[in-house]
């Protein structure tokens, strides 16, 4: 694990492509990995890559020619005009962080900013110096750009990939741009009896008649699903007992397509709560499709990473110390703490509904009535948590900070703090407490829409309560002699977050999350309670300047306290007036001084990412020795080398009738 200044020095934001950052994702755990936990993620990774095109048909039926096409230009430039080059290397690179041409957050088309005439001689160009472009037969390439034209250049074909609300009386299959349906419409589906929910694409034939076309070996994306369950089966062979049966179940549900199976997947997958590494691989997340039925392909590989979560484990075997010392009263103590545990993991590669964009946390599986009989896999993704630390513009921390001491802590020990403080946020600010004797009713009935924030703010408070204690450096939670310095960047943080939130809620005076709620008022009953903030201002700019941390955690001790009495006791009017006085409401005119400071900043809308790549060492008699991994630090080198690596085993899949199964 390198030191804090080397993860600093790392190279994070690699490049800018409109307005989205292009940040490299480390994975420094995985070198200790054991050689054969080593080679079960190298077969794991495979079959990650193996399903990408998956999704890029099930966003969009063009997706793959058009990639095609772009990625011959990118690699056979030479002769293309620079402005030209230069502009398909931009769309391109937007067309891989969203997989096609619309944009993952707002599901609108993007356009490449050309003439369709610019593109065919472009294409030309990179077939004379020796692409293979994709084309139909007896179709010139000229005709072939022609026939694509609309895809590339037109906004008013297919405009959205998934239209929930397409007003009127419009259809919301028939408004989708997404490839999970064809010729379909709701009324149709309506009276369908739909067997294959999760893993099929619809289609409507011209004789009325609906067909599901199952996402299965020897169906719809045969090739690609048959490379997966080769990897998945070659990982089997390196898997703990309780993996291995969950890697048998995920390749017989990949043979067979049937719910049964799927369950029994699920189940298995959920079972094996003790192994290093782990996977998710298949048809998970039903956002894409506006009936939420449909499961995207995604692919990801991670490990359990030991060190950090040793340090969630760490508080959870001292949970009733810190239980003991809570600085509220005793009859809302508890006599006897359950741990809790949530596992940190880093994560290897990310492909389809998962990357280049990733999400934070990850709790699985979907199915309901699994979560609820067998449990679900809580994680949290410590290396993008961390990634996305890093990658923070500058910016961001230097404009609110008052000095460049405090912007200077704020990069050393920022992403450090974080982490420790969402562990204590979760392992002993959440478990911890209880209600008074009294009170019989749980929390949530009696403080109604108060609830949420209220148990934010308590477990923040004990997170923000506890880092200074001795007994973090007694368990090696934090650097001795560093504590004093992280302290004051955490709480240098916390302070400023309630102005730098405020860019988030661009109308209204009021705020509605609860997280946001929770952090505001904190920092507003400090200020009303304590001396530990001071208001400056200098050339017209807001600061909140947080002074003393002795007197700041005295302050926290306090209103923990009374956080803690709030929820023990049930008091809905307490909780009321605490966030009515101090949590909800803000200045407009605070907030559009806010804004403009963020929006002169030009901050990213989104952040995409570039995963590490591994590559295994071969030893004299063909096993694998080692696996190693690298850094690309390149988008471009990466998605070709990922096209390349679904190219080279299979032809694209063409369409067939065997894959159909009439109802
Ligand atoms: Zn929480």
């Amino acid at each position: 694990m390198p030191s804090q200044e080397t993860q600093a020095d790392r190279r994070w934001v690699l490049e800018r492509v409109d307005d989205v950052s292009i940040v490299q994702l480390y994975a420094d755990g995985f070198s200790s990995l054991s050689l054969r936990d080593k080679i079960l993620v190298w077969h794991l990774y495979q079959a990650a890559l193996a399903g990408r095109d998956i999704y890029y048909d099930q966003r969009y039926a063009h997706n793959l020619e058009m990639r095609a096409v772009l990625e011959a230009v990118l690699t056979h430039g030479a002769d293309v005009a620079p402005p030209v080059l230069a502009e398909i290397r931009r769309y391109t690179k937007l067309f891989w962080i969203n997989t096609g041409a619309y944009n993952n957050v707002t599901a609108r088309k993007f356009l490449l900013a050309l003439t369709p005439r610019e593109l065919s001689d472009a294409v030309v160009a990179a077939a004379r110096a020796g692409a293979e472009v994709p084309h139909r037969t007896g179709e010139t390439l000229e005709g072939m750009v022609q026939r694509l034209a609309p895809l590339f250049f037109d906004a008013t074909v297919d405009p959205t990939l998934t239209n929930k609300t397409p007003g009127g009386d419009r259809d919301i299959l028939q408004a989708s741009a997404n490839n999970l349906y064809l010729d379909v419409t709701m009324a149709e589906v309506e009276r369908f009896p739909e067997r294959y929910g999760l893993n099929s694409r619809l289609v409507g034939l011209p004789s009325g008649q609906l067909v599901e076309e199952v996402y299965r070996v020897g169906a719809k994306y045969d090739a690609d699903i048959r490379r997966i369950v080769h990897h998945l089966a070659d990982a089997v062979a390196f898997a703990t007992p309780a993996m291995a049966a969950a890697l048998r179940a995920l390749i017989r549900f990949y043979e067979t397509g049937e719910e049964a199976d799927r369950i029994a997947y699920d189940i298995a997958w959920v079972r094996d709560q003790a192994s290093t590494v782990d996977t998710i691989n298949g048809f998970i997340e039903v956002y894409m499709d506006p009936r939420g039925t449909k499961g995207a392909w995604e692919g990801i590989v991670y490990y359990v990473h030991a060190e950090k979560t040793r340090k969630m484990q760490t508080l959870a075997t001292h949970a009733q110390w810190f239980e003991d010392h809570m600085p509220w009263e005793a009859r809302f103590r508890k006599p006897q703490v359950a741990g809790v545990t949530a596992t940190a993991i880093e994560v290897v590669v990310e492909t389809g509904d998962s990357g280049p964009m990733t999400p934070m946390g990850i709790n699985l599986p979907n199915d309901q009535a699994i979560r609820e009989r067998y449990g679900s896999k809580s994680v949290s993704l410590t290396n993008v948590n961390e990634a996305y630390e890093f990658s923070t513009p500058e910016g961001l921390r230097t404009e609110f900070s008052w000095s460049e001491a405090e912007a200077a802590r704020g990069e050393r020990w920022g992403a450090f703090a974080q982490e420790l403080t969402t562990g204590m946020h979760e392992v002993i600010g959440h478990g911890s407490g209880r209600m008074a004797a009294a009170v019989t009713a749980p929390p949530h009935l009696l403080l109604k829409e108060q609830y949420s924030a209220i148990e934010e703010s308590r477990a923040d408070l004990v997170a923000l309560y506890f880092l200074p204690d001795a007994k973090l450096v007694e368990l090696e939670l934090v650097p001795a002699g560093q504590q004093e310095e992280v302290v004051q960047a955490e709480f240098e943080y916390f302070v400023r977050n309630a102005l730098v939130q405020l860019r988030r809620v661009r109308e209204g005076a009021q705020l509605e999350e609860d997280h946001m709620r929770n952090r505001q008022m904190i920092v507003n009953w400090l200020r009303a309670h304590t001396s530990a903030i001071d208001v400056r201002r200098r050339d017209g700019k807001t600061y909140f300047v947080m002074t003393d941390a002795h007197v700041f955690r005295d302050g926290v001790g306090r209103l923990l306290a009374e956080v803690q009495r709030i929820k023990g006791e049930g008091d809905y009017a307490a909780a009321k007036a605490l966030f009515e006085q101090h949590g909800v409401h803000f200045d407009p005119a605070l907030r559009d001084e806010i804004v403009r400071r963020v929006d002169a900043l030009e901050l990213p809308s989104y952040t995409a990412f570039v995963m590490p790549r591994l590559q295994p060492r071969m030893g004299a008699d063909g096993e694998i020795v080692d696996v190693e991994i690298s850094y690309p630090c390149d988008l471009e080198t990466q998605m070709l080398e990922y096209s390349a690596f679904t190219r080279e085993g299979h032809s694209v899949p063409t369409p067939t009738d065997t894959d159909r199964t009439v109802a």
